[in-house]
């Protein structure tokens, strides 16, 4: 979910300088300043992110955790992002807290007090309540030594970080769950159903890819049409006899009646019917050449009289 609501009131705004795309100038030593290096990092390994506290020329701290492997980078930059700020909103007020990171989309998402983004909103929080913590954009492989340490570090937490669990999932991520969830719930009805299955013997498997079957397709896969066998499951027909004799199935005009032969297909063994009617590719299916029939059926007279030409709006 989005985060929503007004995280700040409107008269509440980041200090001028608290963030800035300009360098940190890291490198200044003295007591009262912490330097922060942030860097999150996904390999084929995993989801790693970092900080680590350059206090007086000292490397006095350092954090790493593994995220899910299915976070992004995004995640881990901002994470590590919210873990230094968290660090450093805990520092006696004396000091001043600077935070460097090569990433700014996350600079952005922390400097944006409308961001949707529930990471960001909670780093923004703590910067208004600590004006002593600033935040600072470096180039990246400009070859300084806190990034570059933050960089290996992040990428060590991709393999041997503690495990951390509190970034939520990626929206993408989550919608492709939902649909593989969706899927299965789906081919398990369509499996155990009961209606359609002269469909599911054809179609085994469920799909969100739309079949290319046309209009004759269906009405023949499906012996829905104007069929007296059909009309009479229905109860739209008294009789579900040919006028030849026969049952008067779809498969019946396209194999046996004699006043359809013109248009016959080879009638397939009864243990060969399904495989017959699965048979690929769509053009030279059962269906595409039953496509000749159904249009003979309105210029024949043969049908003439039963209730079937037209086709109940159903
Ligand atoms: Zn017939």
């Amino acid at each position: 979910m989005k985060a929503t609501g007004w995280s700040t009131h409107p008269s509440e705004h980041l200090k001028p300088n608290q963030i800035s795309f300009e360098d940190g100038e890291a490198y200044i030593v003295r007591k009262d300043i912490i330097n922060i290096f942030t860097d999150g990092s996904k390999t084929e390994h995993g989801v790693g992110a970092t900080f680590c506290v350059l206090t007086n020329d000292i490397w006095a701290y350092q954090w790493s955790a593994k995220l899910n492997d299915n976070n992004n980078v995004f995640q881990a930059e901002l994470t590590a992002l919210h873990e230094a700020v968290i660090y450093a909103s805990h520092m006696p007020n004396h000091n001043t807290s600077k935070i460097h990171l090569d990433n700014k989309a996350s600079i952005m998402a922390s400097s944006n007090s409308k961001s949707t983004n529930e990471t960001a909103r909670k780093i923004i929080k703590i910067l208004l309540s600590n004006p002593r913590i600033k935040v600072f954009c470096v180039k990246a492989h400009a070859g300084n030594i806190g990034s570059e340490r933050a960089d290996q570090l992040a990428k060590d937490a991709t393999q041997h970080g503690q495990p951390y669990s509190h970034t939520k999932l990626p929206k993408p991520h989550i919608k492709g769950l939902l649909r593989k969830r969706m899927l299965e719930e789906w081919q398990t009805s369509w499996k155990n159903g009961d209606t359609g299955r002269k469909i599911y013997n054809i179609m085994p498997s469920v799909s969100l890819r739309p079949t290319n079957w046309i209009r004759e397709d269906v009405i023949f896969f499906s012996q829905h049409g104007p069929f007296p066998s059909y009309l009479k499951r229905f109860h739209l027909s008294d009789s579900d006899y040919c006028s030849c004799g026969g049952i008067a199935t779809a498969l019946h005009y396209a194999t046996e009646c004699i006043y359809t032969v013109s248009w016959h297909m080879r009638k397939p063994a009864p243990n060969f019917e399904q495989e017959w009617l699965k048979r690929s590719p769509v053009t030279s299916s059962p269906g595409r050449k039953f496509v000749g029939l159904s249009n003979s059926f309105a210029k024949t007279e043969i049908f003439f009289g039963l209730p079937a030409f037209n086709f109940p709006a159903s």
